[in-house]
């Protein structure tokens, strides 16, 4: 079960209502690598996860996440503040409200609809949504994903330290994003104390295929590094004359069909086929002006004829 402790993990201070600024951080409340996606990506694997250490890991760090939401909740509540006080109070002039829901920057829905308070939004308005989370119930695979995740709330937060000039938030801000690294390290621990972890999963990867590098961008720009050459990699620069990769294959697709999917597909095949040798007059070449390049009618405006076509492009260029 869940209490509550009235008490937040870290102390907010904020210094002045900022509406601008409680738009910008809702990144972190209601957004991609927000505390909510967090929240219940830890949650959800914890509930999932059999390895008791693991299970216990994923809920205590679940559980700080959603104390994560509440700090960053209650910044957005006190920048939001005046701005939500005196909406509701309409204790301004018309023009003077309109100015103030403007200085929430992209989201006017977060002061008319959502009336200044926390919403679960992200900083252009966007809904959160259980799509963040893309857990898949397999250790050596969440356990990467998460310390991508808490990797993507670190910067997250860094780039919102960096915008903020209020001591108290970016005081805070701060403590959030080092609970990140925090988590991170956490995971990568979990992760390394699975034995064999790479590859994810129980299947082996198939040796002849697994230390393939495929060369497919060439030419100027290529590089060498550790990524692509030295003793690990098998590397592959003629790529025509290698296909297909498997032996004994042609490289083409094949399926077999049933005696009526193979009428069928004849039938379509014959109905659909197209005519390499017919030359038609299409509407572009009957309607064809001066700009229409070479058509099959270049005795309308198209031509037949390059330098003609030139020249009646040339005639429509603006003087
Ligand atoms: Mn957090
Ligand atoms: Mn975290």
């Amino acid at each position: 079960m869940f209490m509550h402790n009235k008490r937040l993990q870290y102390t907010v201070r904020v210094s002045e209502p900022n509406p601008k600024l409680a738009t910008l951080l809702l990144e972190q409340f209601g957004g991609a690598d927000g505390e909510l996606a967090a929240a219940m990506r830890y949650f959800t694997q914890g509930l999932g996860e059999d390895d008791p250490g693991r299970k216990d890991m994923l809920l205590d760090i679940a559980t700080e996440e959603l104390s994560h939401l509440e700090v960053i909740g209650s910044i957005v509540a006190m920048l939001n503040k005046g701005a939500k006080a005196t909406l509701s109070e309409a204790q301004k002039s018309e023009a003077e409200l309109y100015q103030t829901i403007g200085a929430s920057g992209t989201s006017a829905k977060e002061s008319l609809l959502f009336g200044g308070g926390p919403a679960l939004i992200d900083s252009a308005g966007v809904p959160w949504t259980a799509a963040y989370v893309d857990s898949r119930s397999e250790p050596t695979v969440d356990l990467r994903s998460n310390i991508a995740a808490e990797s993507r709330a670190k910067i997250v937060y860094e780039r919102l330290i960096n915008i903020t000039d209020d001591p108290g938030i970016k005081e805070a801000l701060g403590f959030l994003m080092t609970r990140e690294v925090a988590h991170q390290k956490s995971f990568e621990k979990a992760l390394y104390s699975i034995e064999d972890n790479f590859p994810p999963g129980k299947l082996p990867g198939i040796a002849k295929f697994a230390s393939v590098y495929v060369n497919t961008s060439q030419g100027v720009g290529d590089v060498e590094g550790p990524w692509n050459s030295g003793e690990q990699w098998q590397r592959v620069d003629d790529i025509p004359g290698s296909l297909p990769f498997d032996e004994g294959g042609d490289g083409t697709a094949s399926v077999t069909l049933s005696g009526d999917e193979k009428d069928a597909y004849d039938r379509m095949t014959v109905r659909l086929a197209s005519d390499p040798a017919a030359d038609p007059l299409t509407g572009a070449d009957l309607g064809a002006g001066p700009g229409a390049g070479l058509t099959t009618n270049g005795d309308k405006g198209g031509a037949t004829d390059i330098k003609e076509a030139a020249a009646k492009a040339d005639a429509l260029a603006p003087r």
